[in-house]
């Protein structure tokens, strides 16, 4: 595994939907692609651009909507700010105009039939999600450029594979789970204070605090937007939307009028077992009931897991008393080391793990964050991401249709509800006791990943993908 300095912004990105590998990956790679022939003062002699999707991106991709993605990334617009409502409309009248406007200042003929190729038997061998983008310059010349889409929105381009993230010099260097006590063990800090303390290496911390409220801004729009929406989700599965539903009915007519008083009005309902799990499921299914129809979420540490760290996240809000904004700001610190050890020692990439890599990282996160802002120890922070982890290995990926609908909506609520078991029993539990390290369980998902046969890794030829006969519309 290479060596990689992650920090929290490049944990967690603001992107849309369905899913990080899938649709914000790409979209990155596209806009890398069309602003370099800018760079390079070529953008107004590329006369057409072919797309070439390659493995997984090619099995899945009209699923997950890379299709869509690429077309608006080539088209210049970028996926924190792009409109949400306006995705799939563009990404329309680009395929019946047969025109696109590249780097949003040059137009070129499109053809969506000819110029976009599904690859579908040819897998690159560095990653599954292989996307080449290919130019054509008046008089004849030919750019092109391949780039991979390596999980949770991170991208590298072909011949730069280790270029993953920006290096720095961080006083608390982290590759494992050993690393991260070793220093916290030297210098008495918490993980959180560890975390915020290598930040500054980035950024001054005034701006560190700014990106986590941009984050959590962007998880609680998300979240109260997927609580009062109601419909069937794109795609067509015909998946209704059930987080309005259930919303309404744990309400039970308390009123409210915007985030704020949402949150207390869930508090005045009580505290009841069956009411606070009910909630957490609604959560989570609020968050990825938006990200399936092309809204925006923040990539936890995928597109397809985004829900399980916002409902754990808002279970503490909410029944811990949890909205404020340092309480918030040490959660997703903690929640990004873990994830970092993660990607440092094994992958969050569904095309290279399966869904251990997704949703069982999500909540190994979740739990660790959880376990540190109710007041556990280093080692039982650990302990609760190594519990959450331990009990997702070998969970494979296997969305019908390519879509990022069934099992991953309801998976991020069983990968929300592990986490906080994960963490209360760390809580209640002797750490020094633990038979099985944060790293052991690492290492063992890095090997199961491994062997998992690959029909179980984001392709949608294996497990439930291929027990219902579907023949869904083109998207
Ligand atoms: S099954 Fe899991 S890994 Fe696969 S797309 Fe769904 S959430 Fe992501």
């Amino acid at each position: 595994m290479m060596k990689e300095q992650i920090s929290i912004v490049d944990m967690f990105k603001i992107g849309i939907g369905p899913s990080s590998s899938h649709t914000l990956g790409p979209w990155r790679a596209a806009q890398r692609f069309a602003a370099g022939l800018a760079q390079r003062g070529i953008l107004m002699d590329t006369e057409s651009v072919k797309i070439l999707l390659y493995g997984s991106l090619a099995k899945t991709g009209i699923g997950h909507g890379t299709d869509i993605a690429v077309l608006l990334g080539l088209s210049g617009d970028d996926p924190v700010t792009f409109p949400v409502d306006d995705v799939q409309s563009k990404a329309d009248r680009i395929k019946q105009h047969r025109l696109l406007l590249l780097g949003g200042t040059h137009e070129i003929p499109f053809e969506y039939a000819a110029d976009l190729m599904l690859l579908y038997a040819e897998s690159l061998p560095f990653h599954p999600n292989a996307v080449t983008f290919q130019a054509l310059l008046a008089g004849g010349k030919a750019i092109s450029e391949t780039y991979y889409s390596i999980g949770g929105g991170f991208v590298v381009q072909e011949g730069n594979e280790a270029q993953v993230t920006e290096e720095v010099d961080l006083p608390f260097p982290v590759q494992s789970a050993h690393d991260l006590l070793g220093w916290c063990i030297r210098t008495g800090l918490s993980i959180s204070e560890l975390v915020l303390e290598n930040e500054q290496a980035w950024r001054p911390e005034a701006e560190t605090n700014e990106r986590v409220r941009q984050l959590f801004t962007v998880i609680r729009t998300c979240i109260y937007r997927g609580c009062h929406t109601e419909g069937t989700l794109p795609g067509g599965l015909g998946v209704a939307r059930r987080a309005h539903q259930l919303n309404k009915k744990l309400m039970a007519g308390r009123t409210y009028h915007d985030y704020d008083s949402w949150i207390a009005a869930i508090r005045a309902g009580g505290n009841r077992f069956p009411y606070i799990l009910d909630w957490v499921s609604c959560f989570a299914l609020a968050v990825n009931e938006e990200n399936a129809a092309f809204g925006r979420v923040v990539t936890a540490p995928t597109n397809g897991a985004a829900g399980v760290i916002p409902a754990v996240l808002h279970y503490f809000i909410a029944f811990h008393d949890g909205l404020d904004e340092a309480k918030i700001r040490q959660f997703i610190a903690v929640a990004s080391e873990i994830g970092s050890i993660f990607k440092k020692g094994a992958t969050i990439s569904a095309a290279m793990g399966g869904c251990q890599a997704e949703i069982g990282v999500s909540a190994a996160m979740a739990a660790g964050a959880l376990a540190e802002c109710l007041g556990g120890s280093q080692r039982q922070v650990l302990m609760a991401a190594e519990i959450a982890m331990e009990h997702h290995l070998g969970l494979t990926c296997d969305p019908i249709g390519g879509l990022v609908q069934i099992p991953c909506i309801e998976r991020n609520t069983m990968g929300a509800v592990k986490a906080i078991t994960a963490a209360q029993l760390a809580l209640q539990s002797n750490p020094d006791k633990a038979k099985v390290s944060l790293d052991t369980v690492v290492k063992t998902m890095w090997e199961t990943a491994q062997d998992m046969h690959v029909k179980y890794k984001e392709t949608a030829d294996g497990g439930l993908a291929v027990q219902l006969p579907l023949s869904l519309p083109e998207c």
